[in-house]
């Protein structure tokens, strides 16, 4: 079935290219549907039949006609239109095409230019994936069954609930009716303007919206209830299952903030008259920024007693996030998937800085470095992409969304923001916001907006960074005169995870240079190889990428490096962060000596950075991964336990009065690994935690029941597996459900693995929860990787149900997390099978990183063995 429906979307491959660095222009954008009818204005009525998993739709389109034509062409999936007018007239002939997703209605005359009318019944598909309208399927606390309709519409689904013009260039507004059981809640983008009870059937009617394309049209219905406030002139409200609409409080508070601070940002208040935000429980994995109606997976969106401070800051961020577009990407929107970063790239980087604006004590800017190594992981392949990439179809808009387009540009943005400084960029922001309102952009249109605001020319810089894939290595070497100033002399490559670049690719790098431990950094653009500048005392620590702001790494010179091991305990939080992430890829890369980064972790002392620990455990963890099974392990893990534990033993188990939530997370983070590297007192103490669990679940908090389960589950025989799996199964509330199971997935005796992935595929799973099938057989890779292959592939089509639009994207993943599962020439087959041949490029990808992780795995052994052998612990 993904088979079948992926390659009919191949089929449909038709589109120009972009011109690139060209402004918008709604002739120029990219597209399948020609340009010579625009919809100005729909009027939309569905009455769903559930039963029939089908619905009953009427339409109204006010056209343009730009140049007379006998023909009109626009999207459509899984319709039968019927009654087709055009002007009131009958058409001569309608076709509708599933292959293609369009319909071709021809007309007995060509229609002059101008204004017209087209309407027509049809009938539609209730989907049960969510994509377009679709029916989601929950259990209650209680155990009862009910459903809901939802939708999920981005990136080409509208037309699988009504025929349209479904590219983001056609801008319309939209007036939605439906009806729908009387009992239920309804809501869409605007509020419902009149609402008519006829027997069990209401019909409601939302207001009109103002301009804006189709991938953004919601509609919800169901069983729901709200909490509501007003923040200035909106209408905020928060959407669950009746009897869980308490649990938004949270979210409603978070989305006041939230509102406040992006009227002020982006300089034009945000425009409709209300907002919701809408707990779908289940159905799509993720949150989705429909103007107005925002959806998220209730996962992302409801806090209650079983929350953790992680579900705190995940539901804050996503949050932000999403309201980030209701500006970038709703009021303006990117003119073709080729900018699919304006969007996204736009919404994390602002969602982010407004979670660490409004979360101080989150230092969620320092953590959000993760997510930058996560893309500079992706792009140091040399199959990377760029972040703007030509789409031509469906497939390809959905493959958009990856970690180059989220991730890269995310810190890509934070990095010219910190260049242009955060004043200007802003103000060049509010520019992009003024001029573009209910209209689309490309690239160069913000790039001429930074450059308006700033004097500089951004996109000259900038275009580099989003054009052509990759990023680079700056070599740092350092002269010192007689009086001791030191002068480097720079030059860059592009960084690979493996061997040189014969590309000669070279970037504008706008570096932040820092000399000494205190002080702010100079920025400096790095345009030419062998570029000289002054940077402080040579007996000084350096940092080029101060605050690791940059999207690049730095190799400095020997003595520069001695300097800064030297110093490393006294760097400030961020160069510290930027020198562990860059000294690792250099090992991996080999570029460096694994010792020279293991100098840096041993240097560390107790300062308590939480992402630099973080970073050091990782690096810790992959080394001991890599060792398990052989006679070099435990000496490695007696040393990795030596290297955190200290640390540990300062932060102990119990959080401290004024503790920030990055310490308690650091602390979970050291208690795991050594829990996970044998460690006989955190084990002990793990125990005593777990029985107090068993007899009282709230002896535990939420915020430590995932470390002290799994350590139990980890060691556990059957019978401790057989009590960590009723409590699993028994527990009423989604969340702490799925914190239990997937604590169950860490278990490491083979043979209750097998029960373990036997359990994450069966039915005790509850509909709602049916997305976490991938993440819990994920978790078997750590102990499991051949059993999680195997559970992955031989389940595959069940496991991604709740991901239909992304199914290839995470196929074409797969191998960069199941790369120790199967024989490389097994997985690339397998995933070839499952792929249409045009995604080849994401392929070559996957299989890259699996490389590269097995190669470092082999280079982690014996670098490290060489390493204890020559440095024998006392
Ligand atoms: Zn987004």
């Amino acid at each position: 079935m993904l088979l079948r429906v992926l390659m009919g979307v191949t089929a449909a491959l038709l589109s120009v290219s972009t011109l690139a660095g060209a402004p918008f222009s709604f002739d120029d954008a990219p597209g399948r549907l020609p340009k010579d009818v625009v919809p100005l204005d729909y009027t939309l009525a569905i009455t769903p039949d559930i039963g029939a998993l089908s619905f009953a739709g009427t339409e109204r389109v006010k056209l343009k006609v730009r140049t007379g034509t006998r023909t009109l062409v626009f999207n459509s999936l899984n319709e039968k239109l019927a009654d087709v007018r055009f002007d009131g007239k009958p058409v001569a002939t309608v076709v509708s095409d599933d292959e293609q997703q369009l319909t071709t209605v021809t007309l007995p005359h060509t229609a002059a230019p101008g204004l017209h009318t087209l309407t027509f019944s049809y009938r539609g598909k209730l989907e049960t994936q969510p994509h377009g309208l679709f029916v989601q399927h929950y259990t209650n606390p209680g155990g009862a069954q009910g459903l809901l309709l939802s939708t999920k519409m981005e990136s080409t689904d509208a037309r699988r609930m009504f025929p349209c013009w479904d590219e983001p260039s056609f801008r319309a507004s939209f007036q939605l009716t439906v009806t729908v059981p009387a009992a239920w809640a309804t809501i869409s983008n605007m509020p419902v303007s009149t609402r008519a009870v006829h027997g069990a059937l209401a019909t409601s009617a939302f207001a009109r919206s103002p301009k804006m394309p189709s991938y953004l049209i919601e509609f919800s219905g169901g069983e729901l209830a709200q909490v509501s406030a007003r923040s200035g002139s909106t209408d905020l409200g928060v959407w669950a299952v009746k009897g869980r609409e308490g649990d938004g409080q949270a979210a409603l508070a978070n989305a006041q903030q939230i509102l406040k601070d992006y009227n002020e940002y982006f300089g034009i208040a945000y425009p409709l008259p209300k907002l919701d935000s809408i707990a779908v429980p289940g159905g799509f994995s993720g949150a989705m920024e429909n103007w107005g109606a925002i959806t998220y997976n209730d996962q992302l969106l409801l806090i209650n007693a079983a929350s953790t401070m992680q579900d705190r800051q995940t539901v804050f961020a996503v949050q932000a996030h999403e309201m980030a577009h209701q500006w970038n990407g709703d009021l303006v929107t990117m003119g073709w998937w080729d900018d699919l970063w304006l969007n996204e790239s736009f919404a994390s980087w602002r969602g982010a800085n407004e979670t660490d604006l409004r979360n101080p004590g989150w230092k969620w800017l320092e953590l959000q470095d993760a997510s930058k190594e996560t893309a500079m992981r992706s792009d140091a392949r040399v199959a990377s992409h760029p972040i703007q990439q030509h789409v031509a179809n469906e497939l390809q808009a959905a493959n958009a969304f990856d970690e180059i387009t989220y991730n890269k540009g995310e810190a890509v943005l934070r990095m010219f923001e910190a260049f242009l400084g955060p004043e200007v960029f802003r103000d060049g922001v509010r520019r992009y916001m003024q001029a573009h309102a209910y209209s689309n952009t490309t690239a160069a249109d913000l790039w001429n907006a930074l450059s308006a605001a700033s004097g500089t020319d951004v996109g000259k810089i900038a275009a580099g960074w989003t054009e052509q894939m990759g990023f680079p290595l700056v070599r740092v070497a350092a002269s010192c005169d007689a009086a001791g100033k030191r002068e480097l002399t720079l030059s860059q490559t592009r960084f690979l995870l493996h061997g040189a670049d014969a590309g000669g690719a070279r970037w504008n790098v706008p570096l932040r240079i820092r000399g000494g431990t205190t002080g702010a950094a100079r920025s400096l653009l790095l345009t030419t190889d062998g570029q000289q500048a002054a940077a402080g005392n040579c007996s000084e620590p350096l940092s080029v990428n101060a605050d690791a702001v940059g999207f690049y790494r730095v190799a400095y010179d020997r003595a520069t490096l001695a300097t800064n091991t030297s110093a490393f305990a006294g760097l400030p939080a961020g160069d510290k962060i930027a020198l562990l992430d860059d000294e690792w890829a250099l090992v991996l890369s080999e570029n460096e000596a694994l010792g020279a980064y293991l100098a840096l972790a041993a240097a560390t002392g107790k300062d308590s950075d939480t992402r630099a620990w973080i970073q050091i455990a990782g690096s810790l963890g992959s080394i001991e991964y890599g060792e398990r099974g052989s006679a070099g392990h435990e000496p490695f893990a007696a040393f990795a336990r030596s290297i955190v534990r200290p640390m540990a033993d300062r932060l102990g188990w119990d959080a401290k009065a004024g503790e920030t939530p990055d310490v308690q997370e650091l602390r979970r983070t050291l208690l795991a690994d050594l829990g996970a590297w044998g460690d006989a007192d955190v084990r002990h103490e793990a125990k005593a935690r777990y029985d107090a669990f068993v007899k009282d679940h709230g002896a535990v908090k939420p915020d430590e029941q995932a470390l002290v389960l799994s350590i139990i589950a980890q060691y556990a025989d059957a019978a401790t597996f057989g009590q960590l799996h009723a409590i699993a199964r028994e527990e009423k509330d989604d969340t702490a459900q799925r914190r239990y199971y997937l604590a169950l997935m860490d278990v490491r005796d083979p043979a209750l693995a097998q029960q373990a992935a036997q359990i994450a595929l069966s039915k005790e799973i509850p509909p709602q929860a049916e997305d976490s099938r991938l993440r819990l057989l994920g978790q078997l890779v750590n102990r499991h990787p051949a059993l999680a292959w195997t559970s992955v592939t031989e389940n595959i089509e069940q496991i991604l149900v709740p991901f239909p639009k992304y199914a290839p994207l995470i196929i074409a993943q797969l191998p960069e997390f199941l790369w120790d599962g199967a024989p490389l020439p097994q997985i690339e087959g397998w995933v070839r099978a499952h792929l249409p041949a045009e995604m080849s490029a994401q392929v070559a990808r996957g299989m890259e990183s699996a490389r590269a992780r097995r190669a470092e795995k082999q280079l982690l052994v014996r670098e490290t063995d060489a390493y204890l052998a020559a440095h024998p612990r006392a």
